[in-house]
């Protein structure tokens, strides 16, 4: 027991989600006394009956390093959760399930906030035992406390969006994963078209000082928070959204081409302009994007969205701007990194 106590203590000292889930699956195989020989930590991604399984971390027998998916995996190459009877009935009772024809294999599920689930997939040597379950139930309890502090620090607590302080790491593990090999010597099963890349939007809401001017502050606040809603609902599980100020919204996502890029940000212009905002009305938005280049750095990559923002800002608001298009047609002037290299934070 003394073991897993400082395991659980070494768990707290990390602030980094991936060596946190990898730790926690070596805890699990190290530290609980069960002889479990192999787990695998399982984000759910989708929704309904297409809810798949992302690995976070998975130690099987044989391996020494933990492997995981890349969080932008393709998607149609993920396990469905309903390929996996046990899985899905944990998920389902919302509790730990025992595999009935093998009793050394369990899922035990853990909530998020948003409606995130967790399932931690394991295979003892032996039936899994009550208190066995009670155990691991624990380890994932330890666990998801740690990722609600690490949430706790990174998140605007209006719209519950990625806080800014949280970007520059973001942006140069992205460019870092775009250009290199896995990171930190983990071995990874990695499924990527040779065309994709990193884009990353700026959102400005329209005529945000009319709705505080019109209806105040509070309203104007919860039109902030039904926009964080339709964002959310908008991207794939592995965009990554942020809150930058105000009325300010960054979004840093992965896709096959520009075309798709531009796609999911349009797909977000329509759904706000055909959103009721209650007692306000009809909001509309203006976005800007770019495409993230070889040794760009957060401030360079976010200066190109921003004026590609105020472009369509100057142009009738309400559209998305690629700021490379506006380049190619003449519509904008390059800059050079320098120049664009304004101090941001
Ligand atoms: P534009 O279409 O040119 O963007 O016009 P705009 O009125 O939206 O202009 P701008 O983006 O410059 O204005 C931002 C306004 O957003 C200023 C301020 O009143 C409001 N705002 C900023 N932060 C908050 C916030 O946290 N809550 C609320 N309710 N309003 C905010
Ligand atoms: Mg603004
Ligand atoms: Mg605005």
């Amino acid at each position: 027991m003394n073991a897993l106590v400082q395991s659980l203590a070494a768990l707290g000292g990390l602030r980094d989600r991936d060596a946190l889930d990898t730790e926690l699956v070596r805890l699990v195989l190290s530290s609980s006394g069960i002889r479990i020989e192999s787990a695998d930590l399982i984000r759910v991604v989708g929704e309904g009956d297409d809810r798949r399984c992302l690995s976070l971390a998975a130690l099987k027998p044989g391996l020494e390093q933990p492997t995981r998916d890349l969080l932008w995996s393709d998607w149609s190459l993920l396990p469905k959760v309903s390929d996996f009877a046990v899985r899905q009935k944990a998920l389902d009772i919302g509790r730990a399930a025992v595999n009935p024809s093998q009793p050394g294999n369990a899922v035990l599920p853990m909530g998020q906030a948003q409606g995130l689930q967790i399932l931690l997939d394991v295979q003892a040597q032996q039936p899994l035992s009550p208190a066995d379950i009670d155990l691991l139930q624990s380890i994932l309890l330890a666990y998801q406390n740690l990722l609600g502090l690490l949430d706790y620090g990174e998140r605007d607590s209006l719209t519950e969006l990625l806080n800014r302080k949280t970007f520059d790491g973001a942006f140069f593990k992205a460019t870092a994963d775009q250009t290199g090999g896995p990171p930190d010597n983990m071995p990874e099963r990695r499924h990527e078209s040779s065309e994709s890349g990193v884009w990353l939007a700026v959102l400005d809401i329209d005529h945000f000082k009319r709705v505080n001017d019109n209806f105040g502050h509070l309203i104007g606040d919860e039109v902030l928070l039904l926009m964080a809603r339709l964002m959310r609902g908008n991207f794939r599980f592995h965009d990554q959204l942020y809150r930058f100020g105000g009325e300010e919204f960054v979004i840093l996502m992965r896709c096959d081409s520009a075309a798709h890029a531009e796609g999911a940000l349009e797909r977000l212009r329509e759904r706000v302009q055909a959103y009721a905002f209650p007692q306000v009305g009809t909001i509309t938005v203006s976005m800007g994007v770019s495409s993230l280049l070889p040794n760009d750095t957060p401030s360079s990559a976010f200066g190109r969205a921003d004026k590609a923002v105020y472009y369509a800002k100057e142009h009738g608001r309400n559209q998305v701007c690629n700021y490379q298009t506006l380049v190619a047609e003449g519509k904008l002037v390059e800059q050079v990194a320098d120049e664009m290299d304004v101090d941001l934070f």
